[in-house]
């Protein structure tokens, strides 16, 4: 099953590597490995230097997020990687904003990407699924609200058909005080917690 679940990936990335069809995003597709895991995370999108790395969270956001999870669950960055199926919500680097800063994918974007990740979900069949950001918390479980309503909670929500956990992170973002202040650092912790604890997250680190 894991190997049939692992071609399935393969073939995925391979439709992945080859989509253009956003023409304002700008290749390459970034995705992570093919990891069969219970636990999905997914992102906002690559920034721009994601796609020289050819993987998701390779700079400074992804260097505190991976700090995050060493803190919390033992493990360093490249042991995650292998046990974290990574996806986002759009998959190439949308470009700067006018006003600084990335582009956020647009709903159209949005709209073209999902495919991709309602074939993950229905290849890997998450337990957990963790939102990083804004955006992925609005599209996962549908809260359009403050960051201090969600983070630090856990929500069983419907994702793609499948009823799934949900622990929702903030962006990691080196543009962004949230999660470094209160009210934000301590949610994050309790977050971290949760995630620590989840059977979930407990399975994929000794799996
Ligand atoms: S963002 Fe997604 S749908 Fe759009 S071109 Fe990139 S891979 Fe294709």
């Amino acid at each position: 099953m894991t190997d049939a679940k692992r071609r399935a990936l393969h073939l995925l990335h391979a439709e992945l590597d080859a989509c253009t069809a956003c023409p304002n995003m700008i290749r390459p597709v970034v995705h992570g490995p093919a990891v069969v895991s219970r636990v999905l995370l997914v992102g906002q999108a690559p920034g721009p230097r994601e796609g020289s790395f050819g993987r998701p969270f390779a700079w400074t956001a992804g260097k505190t997020m991976f700090g995050w999870f060493e803190g919390a669950l033992g493990i360093g960055e490249e042991a995650l990687r292998e046990r974290v199926y990574i996806a986002a919500v759009a998959r190439c680097f949308p470009g700067k904003a006018k006003g600084g800063g990335d582009r956020k994918p647009d709903p159209a974007e949005i709209s073209r990407c999902r495919g991709f990740l309602e074939r993950e979900v229905a290849i890997l069949q998450p337990d957990l699924v963790l939102p990083i950001g804004a955006l992925a918390i609005e599209q996962i479980t549908g809260h359009k609200g403050k960051l201090v309503d969600i983070v630090g909670t856990l929500r069983r929500c419907r994702y793609h058909g499948r009823e799934v956990d949900v622990i929702a992170l903030p962006h990691p973002s080196g543009a962004s005080t949230w999660h470094r202040t209160a009210p934000g650092k301590p949610l994050l912790e309790a977050a971290l917690t949760l995630l620590a604890r989840h059977p979930a997250m407990q399975a994929s680190l000794v799996a």
